[in-house]
């Protein structure tokens, strides 16, 4: 195969973009080296795919997979990089009754599935003890209706409530450092009950799909690793990264965007540490020419899905010789589709990519021509996650 950079330099809407040619070379030998089942696959979620999809899928994420929130946009944890601001666009569904209306009404305009949340009391968790009921309520009444929960901290009791209430998949931020915990946080937990609770949660019969979130340490990379190896020695069905976005937090905690350098190399080494499993890249990430190098990274590292990719990299995928699908949706559909179907093959669409790749390139046309052909680099709403609930 041909040296990666040249193949970058052939990706017309990655003009412009300097990515690390010790990184690329590195990858490149490291990914000739890999082995495991997943390796060579990768799927693009993206509303923008949608024409280009030889079948459709109705609507947006939003309405397919809405986000509840049982404490509607209250979180007595105010951790530094979101005080909350992730809840607020939610639906808030504060009693079980709630619930069951939002749902009920949810299903009745098509929703497939929905991921269920609310924010934390001081010790991160979520108090779901009134809901199980009406979860279980809505499972034995829509048994086709997934439920995604995040599940924050847990006990090995709350984990069998969670299972016995009959949700599809169990969601928790995996955290691999102290100081982040303490610092970030606020939170007088310790890395060990983090391990505990993915342990208790794969114990279980629910399909569990931790997350990372790279550079929760105001920008930097700190615990990752371990957050890695723990993973490790708990394996889950699936694990989802997404990269800190500095513009949550407040100025006088304030984050700086994390090195796409060490990202692209904590992608190369989440890659090889976990080849069987499905290694997805969600839609939070940071807007811009960061994004654009995070995500050529995590298409070269062998992710094997991306959720609002940037410009070109379908192209990449394609020149790389991966196996390529897309699925025209946002990353809440994305995680529905991968985590509630990781079993079956047949995950996404197989579409024209040459129209794909086309449409690529004339989105980035556009991007870098507006202003009487100075080139600027700009982001849509939609690719910045703005779909994302
Ligand atoms: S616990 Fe979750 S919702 Fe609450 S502030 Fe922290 S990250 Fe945001």
């Amino acid at each position: 195969m041909n040296n990666w950079q040249e193949i970058v330099d052939g990706v017309e809407p990655l003009d412009g973009i300097q990515l690390d040619a010790a990184l690329m070379s590195e990858m490149q030998r490291h990914y000739a080296g890999l082995q495991g089942e997943r390796i060579g696959k990768v799927n693009f979620y993206t509303p923008t795919f949608k024409a280009y999809a030889t079948s459709e899928i109705s609507g947006c994420g939003k309405s397919a997979w809405p986000a509840m929130s049982i404490t509607g946009g209250d979180c007595k944890l105010q951790c530094d990089h979101c005080k909350a601001k992730i809840l607020e666009p939610m639906h808030a569904v504060r009693t079980p009754e709630a619930l069951w209306a939002a749902v009920n009404e949810h299903i009745g305009v098509g929703a497939q599935g929905m991921l269920l949340t609310g924010g934390s009391n001081y010790r991160n968790e979520v108090e779901y003890d009134a809901f199980y009921p009406v979860i279980r309520r809505i499972k034995d009444t829509f048994p086709q209706f997934k439920i995604a929960m995040h599940t924050a901290l847990v006990d090995m009791d709350i984990a069998r409530r969670m299972e016995d209430c009959g949700i599809d998949s169990a969601m928790m931020d995996v955290i691999g450092s102290q100081d982040t915990i303490s610092q970030v946080y606020h939170l007088r937990r310790t890395v060990d009950d983090f391990e505990k609770t993915l342990e208790y949660l794969v114990s279980t019969q629910l399909k569990v799909v931790p997350h990372i979130v790279i550079g929760l340490h105001y920008g930097q990379l700190l615990g990752e690793w371990n957050a890695l190896e723990m993973i490790q020695r708990h394996m889950p069905q699936a694990v989802v990264l997404v990269v800190v976005m500095p513009f949550y937090a407040s100025e006088n905690r304030p984050f700086v965007t994390p090195n796409s350098v060490e990202v692209g190399r904590f992608f190369m080494d989440a890659r090889k540490a976990l080849p069987d499993i499905p290694l997805l890249l969600g839609c939070a990430r940071p807007p811009g020419r960061v994004k654009a190098e995070i995500d050529s990274y995590a298409v070269m590292a062998g992710l094997n899905g991306l959720a609002h990719p940037t410009d070109g990299m379908v192209e990449l995928a394609v020149k790389l010789s991966r196996e390529v699908r897309v699925t025209p949706a946002c990353c809440s559909i994305a995680i529905g589709d991968e985590v509630m179907a990781i079993e079956t093959e047949d995950a996404g669409l197989e579409v024209d990519i040459e129209r794909v790749i086309a449409h690529e390139r004339t989105q980035h046309h556009h991007a870098t021509t507006g202003l009487a052909g100075i080139r600027v680099v700009t982001e849509s709403a939609e690719t910045v996650g703005g779909c994302c609930g």
